[in-house]
């Protein structure tokens, strides 16, 4: 009997982790991936250390979590860290649960994966860039054509080509429009005048027009000349909305009254100070001075003139009016792709055609900075290539059952 054939489209964290998948389920599996070498994110990821899980990886980490609740129960971040060992790559968890290999490498991550591949016998094909699906019939399965023309039959396909236009489409699946999310956000530049390259501990808010609050994160935002950036920002970006403000809380420790109260304080003990060295000792020079600026106090004012109520109002409140995502090329994911409703989450199997798996970003999956998103690529691609495997072992016992039938 030929053995069954599953071709793996894109060689990412979800094609490779498919490959190996239905490689080690006895199909044979062919990763094709359009450009010079696979696993090229992977090494650019989390700064070049590849942060490839995190432990507490849930589905309210998600934009869809009824859908990767069932991905995410058959494969927690338990046990991706356990397919990982089983290949020799040594990990650790951070305090904020995101998981990491020792070598701090990203390159020993591709490593593992690329000396699996090899070991199972994986083919793997660079410089095919597949132009085209299509399944000629039920018994031949499909055929993937590239765009030099070269042709290669398939009992069942993954597609992993990441995010952006799916080659699905011509299946007649449906594709959510794309956009580029964990990425820095632009604000209004006037209030951040000076600031580019400050960062601040500090908790921050995404409200909506109409004052809903979009989402909340803390952590550390960094200041650019176009807006802000940092991982919290990169969270919050993925809730934006035209419109939106953001509402910077520099000290999230303290109620406004208790802040307030600090200033009074700090204005009675520091009363020989000028309005421009007031806050020295507490906040960053430059912020200091945008504070200032958005209280429209001009130096040289005397301490004594300062409002303590309109000052905690504004540390605990420095809004900045969001004009839109900051460059698309920084940003780390893209939402939109597949539609999630053509797809069930327990097999990672095309609701409309049989044989045909999906998994990684090419879905409208997206989830929070700290290892969700290479979490989710492998679960999915470890799930559409074990059940691609099954999918193809039965055709190919049908095809042969056929054959041998009319000899
Ligand atoms: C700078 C950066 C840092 C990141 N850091 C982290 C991190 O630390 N932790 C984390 O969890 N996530 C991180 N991410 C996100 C994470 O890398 C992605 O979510 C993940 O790599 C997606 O994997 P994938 O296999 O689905 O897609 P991809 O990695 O995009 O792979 C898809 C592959 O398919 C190929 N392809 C596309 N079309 C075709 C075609 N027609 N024929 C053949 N091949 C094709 C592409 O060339 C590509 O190699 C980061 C992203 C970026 C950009």
């Amino acid at each position: 009997m030929q053995k069954p054939r599953v071709l793996v489209i894109g060689g990412g964290a979800a094609g490779l982790s498919a490959a190996i998948a239905a490689a080690r389920q006895g199909a044979s599996a062919t990763l094709l991936e359009a450009g010079p070498r696979a696993g090229r994110k992977i090494l650019a990821s989390g700064n070049g250390r590849c942060n490839l899980s995190n432990s507490s990886a849930g589905p309210l980490a998600y934009n869809h979590p009824e859908f990767v609740e069932p991905v995410l129960a058959a494969y927690p971040a338990q046990r991706i860290r356990e397919f990982f060992s089983q290949m020799g790559l040594l990990t650790f968890a951070d305090a904020e649960g995101r998981v990491y290999p020792v070598t701090n490498a990203a390159a020993s991550v591709l490593e593992v994966l690329r000396l699996e591949c090899a070991r199972l016998g994986v083919v793997e094909r660079c410089g095919f860039e597949v132009a085209s699906i299509s399944q000629p019939s039920d018994a031949v399965g499909f055929e993937v054509v590239a765009s030099d023309g070269e042709r290669l039959g398939a009992d069942a396909v993954v597609v992993a080509t990441g995010g952006g236009d799916s080659l699905l489409a011509v299946l007649g699946h449906q594709s959510v429009d794309c956009e580029p999310v964990l990425g820095p956000l632009k604000t209004a530049v006037e209030p951040i005048r000076g600031l580019s390259g400050v960062r601040v501990r500090c908790e921050a808010s995404l409200r909506a027009k109409d004052g809903r609050v979009l989402a909340t994160e803390r952590g550390e935002l960094l200041f650019r000349e176009y807006g802000v950036s940092g991982i919290m920002v990169f969270d919050l970006s993925r809730f934006f909305e035209p419109g939106s403000v953001l509402s910077i809380d520099l000290f999230p420790d303290l109620q406004l009254r208790e802040l307030e109260a600090m200033l009074v304080r700090r204005s009675e003990d520091l009363s020989w100070r000028a309005a421009e060295t007031f806050f020295d000792g507490m906040l960053q020079s430059r912020m200091a001075e945008a504070v200032l600026r958005a209280a429209l106090i001009e130096p040289p004012t005397p301490v004594a003139e300062l409002s303590c109520e309109q000052l905690a109002g504004l540390l605990k409140r420095f809004e900045l009016s969001v004009t839109g995502r900051g460059d698309a090329k920084q940003a780390q994911v893209t939402r939109g792709g597949l539609s999630v409703d053509e797809i069930d989450p327990h097999t990672m199997a095309s609701r409309r055609v049989d044989g045909l798996f999906a998994a990684g970003e090419v879905l409208d999956i997206d989830g929070r900075c700290g290892g969700f998103n290479l979490h989710w690529a492998w679960a999915s691609g470890i799930l559409a290539g074990l059940n691609a495997a099954y999918f193809a072992e039965q055709r190919a016992t049908a095809r042969d059952t056929l054959s041998g039938g009319s000899e």
